[in-house]
């Protein structure tokens, strides 16, 4: 008895010994693989090297309209803008996971008020929409304001800059995965930085976005177009691009 004790113990012991020599050598914690490729991050907002640009204010070739024709949205000046009533525009390609970088402008001149002052929005895959909207000294329901996650989060601060003047989002979205019955596995979520600041914290998205009623899920293909809001007001997008994750 006594002697399988004194074996058991010498055993702990020489395994706590095998353990402490393992920690002290730095190398057995060093992974080797995958090297990340190399790209060029560019300067400033300017694309990283592997960005697929979708518009760098020149022509709207990367989008189309709503009914599948070219975008019928004005280009001028390194930006494009709303032709209010000609309807919202899509890119021709699908994305799932996503960081997007866009920056927008809203009428300097001010007219309307609340929802209708500056709106306009970024839909992910056509559904998930992350308001644009001038909510500088412009009252709203903040789950509504410039930021939020239409009529489900409202974003951290108001980061909203001057009307006339541009700003930035730079968002990654992961797009939601469905089960072969259609049911949602694993909500979107989404990241929002807005002039620089985090406003969205990788928050869970509650389904499509609706202006009545509840937000739902309903199973959808895994890359589907991104799409620009005509909400009857002179918005201006610029420097838009996107990294698949
Ligand atoms: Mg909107």
């Amino acid at each position: 008895m006594k002697k399988k004790l004194v074996f058991l113990t010498t055993l702990l012991f020489l395994f706590a010994m095998t353990m402490e020599a393992q920690n002290s050598i730095p190398e057995v914690t060093e992974v080797h693989e995958p090297v990340p490729p190399v790209i060029d991050p560019g300067v400033g907002t300017a694309p990283p090297s592997d960005a697929i640009v979708l518009f760098d204010g020149t022509d709207l070739s990367m989008w189309k309209g709503r009914d599948g024709d070219s975008a019928p949205w004005d280009v001028d000046n390194g930006a494009m803008t709303v032709v209010p009533g000609s309807g919202d525009i899509h890119t021709k390609d699908g994305f799932g996971d996503i960081q997007l970088h866009l920056e927008w402008r809203t009428p300097e001149v001010i007219k309307g008020e609340g929802q209708g002052r500056g709106n306009s929005g970024v839909f992910f895959m056509g559904r998930y929409e992350i308001q644009v909207l001038d909510s500088y000294d412009n009252p709203t329901y903040p789950n509504g304001m410039a930021a939020s996650v239409y009529k489900q989060h409202i974003p951290l601060v108001n980061a909203c800059r001057k009307p006339g003047e541009w700003q930035t989002y730079d968002i990654i979205f992961m797009a939601p995965r469905f089960n072969e019955q259609g049911r949602v596995t694993y909500p979107a979520r989404v990241t929002v930085i807005h002039n620089g600041v985090v406003v969205q914290n990788n928050i869970e998205i509650w389904g499509d976005t609706k202006y009545r009623g509840l937000p739902t899920y309903s199973k959808h293909e895994d890359k589907l177009p991104l799409r620009l809001q005509d909400h009857g007001d002179l918005v201006s997008f610029r420097n838009i691009w996107v990294r698949e994750l």
